[in-house]
């Protein structure tokens, strides 16, 4: 059975299973185990990585894991609840939960596997910062629970972070961290997240947005860095010449933002009577459209060229985002010579670059120029995944990420949890 995630990476499983309940889970771990079967994880097939295309062996489908409490401060949500379901649960008793990657059918357990974040990181941090517990199904078929703080009960060096405020490219290691943080990001290769008990927080109480075009690129990243400062703000997204073409509106920049509170941003160089600005949640969700819009009009397109994804999700650190957008532009207006678009999230210095080749000479040359785009980005402290994991697509990113010793401490973690090496095959480590 052909299977592919959002990027067309391609995949194929023998079977593919959906159980209903933890029991069922752990029964089919059992036996994969025991007949020596890789499995993978599928959530909602919404990834950009190809983390969920199997390579032969069970798909294991989370879809049934539905389960969705909120309380007080928290909700208890099962690993296929689709995350637009607890956006639209989480406002009972004036709450809100914080991460907003933009494709709100994808599933928590997908989430918390590839630390998902978008727009608000900016302001709210990923999913990483909001998950209070975990329970995983593990490679032989053991359920555990672990909440956060309780200390993982081995050695692990501490692996060198980037100093980006997002990451999630290998796992995050350092020595006496928990096993939220462990399981967190580790794109189901350690275990099968079950459920989840996530943070919610309190609703602000008004919230402006807004979608503010300038003249230039210059000018958007000048208001950019002016306004990333300013209390209150939570989103900070923008929109190249190309990406606006894309959405049919005659700009050649835009910055979206959000901020609790009224807007009171210094507008200088901004085209501010063509921009758009709202108070309502109408307004707001016409804007979060306008941008999600984009995103699918990029994979549309790439989808019509025929070609696997061929975009990037590096992120540099905040105080580099200007160096890194004329390293971009420099390098692709050299060296690229096809289409592409830039746009993302800009305050945390990560922009997606996406590229639409036409036919396999160009995909190879894109291929090559997004690859030395990595290891600019990680020279001048970046990193490689900010938000979508490294899955099959880019696992070979992990060796530009880290030297040999901390991917063999990964490798380590892996052999530890999962001997048969079945969890996820091909995410981030070639088998073995
Ligand atoms: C148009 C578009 C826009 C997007 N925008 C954003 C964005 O702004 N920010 C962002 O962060 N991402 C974004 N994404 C990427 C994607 O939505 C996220 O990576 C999301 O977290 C994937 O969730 P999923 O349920 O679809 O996971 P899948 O694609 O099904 O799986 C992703 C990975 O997680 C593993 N996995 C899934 N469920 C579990 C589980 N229960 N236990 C263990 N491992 C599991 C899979 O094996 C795989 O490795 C976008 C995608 C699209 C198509």
């Amino acid at each position: 059975m052909e299977i592919s995630d959002a990027s067309s990476y391609p995949g194929h499983a023998d079977e593919v299973f959906a159980p209903r309940g933890e029991e069922e889970l752990a029964a089919i771990l059992a036996q994969a185990s025991n007949e020596n079967i890789p499995v993978t994880v599928m959530g909602a097939m919404t990834g950009l990585a190809g983390g969920a295309s199997p390579q032969g062996g069970w798909g294991v489908s989370m879809t049934n894991f539905k389960r969705l409490e909120v309380a007080p401060g928290r909700a208890v949500v099962g690993a296929g609840t689709l995350l637009r379901d607890v956006q639209s649960a989480a406002p009972a008793n004036g709450q809100f939960y914080a991460p907003d990657p933009t494709e709100n059918t994808s599933s928590i357990g997908g989430n918390i596997a590839a630390n998902a974040s978008g727009s608000r990181s900016f302001r709210y941090g990923a999913t990483r910062a909001h998950v209070l517990s975990l329970r995983v199904a593990l490679a032989d078929g053991q359920i555990a629970e672990y909440r956060r703080g309780q200390p993982i009960d081995f050695e692990v060096p501490a692996i060198p972070l980037p100093r980006t405020s997002k990451h999630s490219a290998g796992y995050r290691l350092s020595p006496g961290m928990d096993f939220v943080d462990l399981f967190i990001g580790s794109e189901g290769t350690l275990g099968v997240v079950t459920q989840a008990e996530l943070q919610l927080l309190p609703a602000p109480k008004e919230i402006m947005g807004g979608v503010v075009f300038f003249p230039s690129e210059e000018a958007a990243i000048d208001a950019v860095e002016r306004w990333r400062p300013v209390p209150g703000l939570r989103m900070l997204e923008y929109l190249d010449r190309g990406s606006l073409e894309i959405m049919q509106v005659p700009q050649a920049a835009a910055v979206m933002v959000e901020q609790e509170g009224e807007i009171d941003l210094d507008m200088t160089d901004a085209l501010e009577d063509a921009s758009w600005f709202g108070t309502s949640p109408s307004d707001r969700e016409r804007f979060r459209r306008f941008r999600h819009g984009l995103a699918e009009g990029v994979q549309e397109r790439i989808h019509r060229g025929g070609f696997m994804k061929l975009g990037t999700d590096y992120a540099a650190p905040r105080d580099k985002c200007r160096e890194v957008v004329r390293i971009y532009r420099s390098t692709l207006d050299r060296d690229l010579g096809i289409p592409y678009v830039m746009y993302g999230h800009i305050g945390d210095a990560h922009l997606h670059i996406n590229t639409f080749p036409a036919n396999k000479e160009e995909h190879a040359r894109a291929k090559a120029v997004l690859d030395d785009l990595a290891c600019a980005v990680v020279e001048i402290g970046g990193t490689v995944g900010a938000e979508h994991g490294l899955g099959k697509r880019k696992a070979h990113l992990l060796r530009v990420q880290y030297k040999p010793d901390a991917i063999e401490a990964m490798r380590a973690v892996k052999r530890r949890f999962d001997p048969q090496w079945l969890l996820g095959r091909g995410n981030l480590f070639e088998a073995g």
